[in-house]
């Protein structure tokens, strides 16, 4: 005899109850076998969703918010993700996932621009796209998720997913617990959805899909050049190599610690860490001293620094088996000793180096010596590539600090702090895991997936 189990009853009673009032997408947790599925059942929760009051939108993202930092959940997406990716570390997820919750601003984001006159009244609104299609990197890949759907759905949007293949487990699992979370404030079903088996043709399908009115890419130059050729309106958010320059008027001291503690953030994953830094000459060797005593450990050896070229990378590019490892691992696999608190390792290069061109993505630093800060901000704007991403210069001499920001373009400039504090993690201002420097929206809110529309009422409601 076949045994029927509870949870097969259900399905089948969904299903029934889903056909007999032809509802087409029967699924609650946002996960279909198919993008045409995924969109469809965004499309629909995105209707819904666009009958209900913004203090609802309030609560939606507050639903997100509660569920993101429950202990329990933040453990689990920060021990998976290094788990299933191999990359980064858990207290740094745990932080991460957790800011992401805290500062992602939310429907406050939003605000209406007016006119009023002898001709009326006229407002400009921030109004949803209808649904987005989201692809997100193996970096950040529960970070992004969340901090995209806070703000995403703040905005009145749905969103399909289209996660890295190596987070797909995780990112089904968020998908899924989020839906569970909105389903206990009775909000539509499917407002986050992805398929089941993220690949590149499914991408293709979901950038291609006509009811997919605005993509966003979160992810290398791949993955943005490819959603700009789109036709679509899309959003990139792309690499960068985020240069650090420190002079001869800065605190030294303050400057290694916080290039040791940027560098390290997340095993150097993050897009805006500090990739390779500028020293002016006359303070190389106090910085390097200092950063030795905040737990970087220094190769002098050029044999040692071509074995581990050789290790962690394939021609000009990181090998992704190592990208995200700790210090130690790189060094043990080079049989190489070191202190057991070593978090970062460093040497000294020629500017022109792969480690200092390249965007590694692990904790190794290399520090170039220029003559003076001039030739520094130079080296430094060769090194970001024009990508416009991340900078930072530890300095206390404001004109210096003007000349480097006006002349590297960088979303991101950061003065006299860690990488990090660019983001909202120990400076001003909010967070976000999507920094679309290509396309120039910047550090992406809730205003950025939206569009302006104007509504008009011509004669009446000027009270001037
Ligand atoms: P990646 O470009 O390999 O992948 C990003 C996403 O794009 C993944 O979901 C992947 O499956 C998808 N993808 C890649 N190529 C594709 C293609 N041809 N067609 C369809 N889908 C494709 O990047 P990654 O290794 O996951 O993430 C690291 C990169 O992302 C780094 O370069 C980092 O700087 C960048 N990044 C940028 C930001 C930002 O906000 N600017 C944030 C995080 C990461």
């Amino acid at each position: 005899m076949t045994t029927v189990t509870p949870e097969q009853i259900a399905a089948a009673v969904s299903l029934a109850i889903a056909k007999a009032t032809s509802m087409p997408y029967p699924n609650e947790d946002g996960i279909f076998e198919d993008v045409d599925s995924a969109v469809g059942a965004a499309v629909t929760a995105q209707r819904e969703y666009m009958k209900c009051s913004m203090n609802f939108r309030r609560r939606v993202v507050q639903a997100i918010r509660d569920f993101t930092v429950i202990p329990e959940n933040l453990h689990y997406m920060a021990e998976e993700a290094v788990k299933q990716t191999g990359m980064g570390n858990v207290p740094d997820k745990i932080l991460k996932n957790k800011f992401v919750a805290e500062l992602t601003p939310g429907v406050e984001d939003l605000f209406t621009e007016a006119w009023s006159g002898d001709d009326g009244l006229t407002t400009l609104e921030l109004s949803p796209f209808g649904v987005i299609g989201a692809i997100t990197p193996t970096t950040n890949p529960t970070e992004t998720i969340l901090c995209n759907g806070i703000a995403m759905l703040a905005a009145g949007n749905a969103v399909v997913f289209s996660p890295h293949p190596r987070a797909k487990d995780l990112s089904i699992w968020l998908v899924k617990e989020l839906n569970h979370a909105l389903a206990k404030i009775d909000a539509p079903a499917n407002l986050i959805t992805m398929v089941r088996e993220p690949s590149i043709e499914n991408t293709d399908k979901l950038m291609a899909h006509k009811d997919v009115r605005l993509l966003v890419a979160t992810g290398g130059p791949g993955i943005v050049r490819t959603v700009l050729s789109s036709g679509k309106k899309a959003i990139g958010a792309g690499a960068g190599n985020p240069p650090v320059v420190v002079d001869e008027t800065a605190d030294i001291e303050q400057a290694a610690k916080d290039i040791v503690d940027g560098a390290t953030f997340d095993n150097n994953l993050p897009c805006t860490a500090e990739k390779e830094v500028i020293a002016v000459d006359a303070i190389a060797d106090l910085l390097k001293f200092n950063m030795l005593k905040n737990g970087a450990f220094e190769l002098t050896d050029p044999g040692e620094i071509a074995k581990l070229q050789e290790l962690v990378m394939d021609g000009k590019l990181p090998r992704t088996e190592w990208v995200g490892k700790s210090a130690l691992s790189i060094l043990k696999a080079l049989g190489i000793k070191a202190p057991s608190n070593t978090r970062l390792i460093t040497m000294e290069t020629e500017l022109m180096h792969p480690f200092v061109l390249s965007e590694l993505m692990m904790p190794i630093l290399p520090i170039v010596r220029a003559k003076n800060v001039d030739e520094a901000i130079d080296w430094a704007i060769i090194c970001e590539h024009n990508l416009r991403h991340t900078a930072i210069m530890h300095s206390t001499n404001v004109t210096s600090l003007t000349k480097m920001a006006r002349l590297i373009q960088t979303t991101i400039f950061v003065k006299n702090g860690p990488s990090y504090s660019g983001i909202g993690i120990g400076g001003e201002g909010f967070i976000t895991f999507t920094i679309a420097g290509p396309t120039g929206e910047g550090l992406t809110s809730a205003r950025t997936f939206t569009r302006k529309r104007r509504c008009v009422l011509v004669g009446g409601l000027n009270v001037r």
